[in-house]
């Protein structure tokens, strides 16, 4: 009991007792009652982790018809393997143009608030800030695509436990990340090519002006993205 004022609040920031700040927003990154919350939303200033807001539209979201029959020629495991692309393209190209990604997900959740949120994590803040102010002026397969610096410092945190062991009773409809499986292949992919960008920041000198310069560098990339590429269609049959 001689703990003061100060300590108190600090001891419950983010907690249910906590009634200024949203323990969902500082959670998880988002909220159900986004900007009608009765707590508040603290929207970092830095930070190494960035949303995109309901960028992945799964075939089974998207209302082609409401039968779904549009979905009869889909296997599981097309939808699976469109997925991975998907994640790989967005992966690789966040990488190369922004900097070294420590994490990603994509959130399978039905509700508004996450469904098909894209979180990435940057070694670097700087590399976050830069990736929302890029973003937000770009289009993703005719959409928008809407960025924001994200709360989020521990993905475990945010993810929902019961989900991973197969028993959330809320569903789709929960409010902690459904976060979406993605295969041992894409997984290791993924990882080596994080550790081959992060020797070549270190050949480079880590640099900020080395990267982006003359055309040639990119194409270089690109080149080598190919190759990964190819590497994973070879693979990528599990
Ligand atoms: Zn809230
Ligand atoms: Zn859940």
């Amino acid at each position: 009991m001689s703990m003061s004022g100060a300590e108190y609040l600090a001891s419950i920031y983010g907690t249910e007792k906590d009634k200024v700040n949203c323990s969902f927003y500082i959670k998880t990154g988002a909220c159900r009652h986004s900007e009608r919350c009765s707590r508040q939303h603290n929207k970092p200033q830095y930070s190494q982790t960035v949303v995109m807001q309901n960028m992945y539209v799964s075939p089974q979201n998207s209302a082609k018809s409401a039968d779904g029959s549009h979905l009869a020629n889909m296997t599981d495991h097309d939808i699976q393997e469109q997925f991975e692309h998907f994640f790989e393209d967005v992966f690789f190209e966040c990488q190369e143009k922004y900097g070294e990604i420590e994490e990603m997900c994509v959130c399978d959740n039905q509700c508004d608030h996450l469904r098909g949120n894209v979180y990435i994590m940057f070694r670097r803040e700087e590399d976050a800030v830069k990736a929302v102010e890029e973003m937000n002026n770009r289009w993703y397969m005719f959409r928008p695509i809407y960025a924001e610096l994200c709360p989020v410092a521990d993905f475990r945190e945010a993810s929902c436990r019961q989900f991973e062991i197969g028993q959330c009773v809320k569903g789709g409809f929960c409010n902690f990340w459904h976060v979406k499986p993605i295969s041992q292949q894409l997984k290791s992919l993924l990882a080596k090519s994080s550790r081959k960008h992060r020797s070549r920041s270190r050949d480079r000198g880590g640099s900020r002006r080395d990267r982006g310069g003359g055309g040639g560098g990119d194409r270089e990339r690109r080149r080598s993205r190919s190759r990964d590429r190819d590497y994973h269609n070879r693979r990528g049959r599990y």
